[in-house]
């Protein structure tokens, strides 16, 4: 009998590798609890269940051909920002909500090609922009932990729906946290990746300098297999590396790595219950023997008006397509093709106007040196503190978010109180280094994330050192689930 809330993926590909199940069965019994969880979470937008039946049984029928694929009949779910052929993208928005891509996005391809079975499009913030999944067209996602309380954003829908087992993992995009802060919020892992280690061709764009797409798993095994599933040179994505990722050897212990604890980032409104977490996570540590001292990062304090200036001048051009006239929702009401645009435009959500706004006036001439320009340069300043930060320590860490899953409803209208959400993830995207979130333990009931940022491409020290903390923690951290 297999208990989906017991499971992870590699524990799935070994049942059918020994033939225990089929690739059918496996997806049937993840489609029927998507279903059902659904109804109570509002995780995700589309249950592709013929599609994905479809995918199973070519699997089953040519099982000699996928048998050794790394996620073989792994059931995924797939953020609405992703392209996926023939089935439904609507970024979360009203804009796109009958949008169906002519294509895969590159990582889509991957993770077909990887046996993984995409059952379902999860539901995210509108056009990724919020922390908290309240931003969707569709809904609010709620937080599988506490139903009243948010998944975290923007890829919230991904987050609740691997929390929850209606899938064993799930990819979703992070510009400035929406991978890191939603897995910290709903107590599973995720990765930010180096920029330009997974491809973003077909991502429905957001800040493009910023936006990354990762993975999200139960633990750090499953969540490094993703990885290498989707990471690798793509030739349609121009900022696509060349580089060979390879994984790192297993570690017994810590001795000989150096890890910074980033003060800059742990002391900016971290509540008492996360500090207190995060710190006995850096006991784990050195009792696995590493060497921690505190680090202070240049500039570092800037990441916010360096992130709400970059993200949205680059949203604000990338969004410019939505016009009513190429594709995507149109209104016709009016006279003449301006009215179009106008009318249609209107149908953004707020925080997508705001950013439009905002991007628009820092991007408009006599304004551009002052504003888009001056974050690129102090942009620069932060990349090269990391730089020098990592020439004295292996890896930085600090908590994920400065406060665990919080009120639906409590920070919606108040926008410069959400931003703060990200305040410990953002500088990773602008410096563009890999982050991952581990969980750490528990606040007042609720997961509370430890974050760990390395240089560029150290994806795998980052995932052998996340095991490691994670095998000396043993929280069973999903047990606290209410869906
Ligand atoms: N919460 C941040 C924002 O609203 C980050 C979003 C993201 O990473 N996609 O811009």
């Amino acid at each position: 009998m297999i208990e989906p809330s017991k499971l992870t993926a590699v524990e799935c590909t070994n049942l059918i590798q020994n033939k225990e199940v089929s690739v059918t069965e496996i997806t049937k019994i993840f489609l029927e609890r998507s279903k059902e969880i659904n109804l109570d979470i509002n995780s995700l937008i589309t249950i592709c269940e013929d599609s994905a039946l479809k995918q199973a049984e070519e699997i089953d029928n040519n099982f000699e051909e996928y048998k050794n694929k790394p996620l073989l009949g792994v059931p995924i779910s797939v953020k609405d920002v992703i392209s996926t052929k023939n089935i439904k993208t609507t970024a979360g928005s009203k804009i796109l909500s009958n949008y169906i891509p002519p294509y895969d996005a590159f990582v889509v391809k991957k993770l077909v090609d990887a046996g993984a079975i995409i059952i379902s499009k999860s539901n995210c913030d509108e056009f990724a922009m919020g922390s908290s999944n309240e931003t969707s067209f569709f809904g609010p996602c709620l937080n599988p932990w506490d139903f009243n309380t948010v998944p975290g954003g923007s890829s919230g829908g991904s987050a609740a729906s691997v929390a929850s087992s209606q899938n064993l993992i799930s990819i979703g995009s992070d510009t400035g946290g929406s991978i890191r802060q939603p897995a910290s919020l709903c107590g599973i892992v995720g990765m930010k990746p180096t920029y330009g280690s997974v491809s973003r061709s077909g991502l429905i764009a957001f800040g493009s300098s910023l936006d990354q797409i990762g993975p999200f798993a139960k633990n750090v095994q499953d969540c490094e297999k993703l990885f290498y599933s989707i990471a690798g040179h793509d030739p349609k994505d121009l900022t696509s590396s060349k580089n060979v990722l390879e994984s790192f050897k297993d570690l017994d212990s810590l001795k000989g790595i150096k890890i910074g604890i980033c003060n800059d980032i742990s002391d900016q409104g971290i509540s008492e219950g996360v500090k207190k977490v995060f710190e006995d996570s850096v006991d784990t540590m050195k009792n696995l023997g590493a060497e921690l001292d505190e680090i202070s990062i240049d500039y570092i304090k800037e990441s916010l008006p360096v992130y709400y200036l970059t993200a949205p001048s680059e949203a604000s051009s990338n969004l410019n397509r939505y016009d009513g006239i190429k594709y995507g929702y149109s209104d016709q009401n009016g006279k003449t093709s301006w009215d179009t645009i106008d009318l249609t435009r209107s149908n953004f959500g707020d925080e997508v106007k705001r950013r439009i706004l905002l991007g628009t006036f820092a991007l408009s001439s006599g304004y551009y040196d002052e504003y888009y320009g001056k974050a690129q340069k102090i942009r620069g300043l932060i990349i090269n503190s990391f730089n020098e930060a990592f020439n004295k320590f292996d890896l930085i860490i600090s908590p994920t978010s400065p406060i665990t899953a919080f009120k639906l409803g409590s920070q919606i209208n108040d926008p410069l109180l959400m931003y703060q959400n990200d305040i410990c993830t953002m500088p990773a995207n602008i410096a563009g280094i890999p982050a991952i979130s581990i969980p750490c333990g528990l606040s007042n009931k609720l997961p509370v994330g430890l974050q760990i940022m390395g240089p560029n491409f150290s994806e795998g020290k980052i995932f052998s050192v996340a095991k490691l903390i994670e095998d000396n923690m043993s929280l069973n951290m999903l047990d606290g689930v209410k869906a």
